[in-house]
């Protein structure tokens, strides 16, 4: 690790060779070592999705930060409960993105 050079608020450590490099690389540009990435939880959200779908509302939605849209899944019953299967769909498929556009971690 170089504990020597400053850190940004943007950057990270690489967790291979401990390089400083940018919070949102996927690779590291000195080593090549793919970095785990930060993001909400996929088993998390999957459980908040099948709990929105009993309760009707988007509870997955407010926890990936979504609050706009929760909300509106929540007046709306989970858009009747077809959003929120579409919304299954996509985290079962990986296709889902939290609020700052980050897929979901395993
Ligand atoms: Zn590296």
């Amino acid at each position: 690790m170089s504990e020597n050079h400053a850190k940004g608020a943007d950057e990270k450590f690489c967790e291979s060779c401990g390089s400083v490099i940018k919070k949102q690389a996927e690779l590291c540009p000195q080593c090549g070592v793919r970095q785990k990435l930060e993001g909400k939880n996929w088993t998390a959200t999957l459980l908040f999705c099948l709990l929105g779908i009993i309760m009707l509302n988007g509870v997955q939605r407010f926890y990936t930060g979504n609050w706009i849209i929760g909300l509106i899944q929540l007046l709306t019953l989970g858009g009747l409960g077809i959003w929120q299967l579409i919304d299954l769909i996509l985290i079962i498929a990986g296709a889902y993105r939290d609020a700052r556009g980050r897929l979901l971690v395993k």
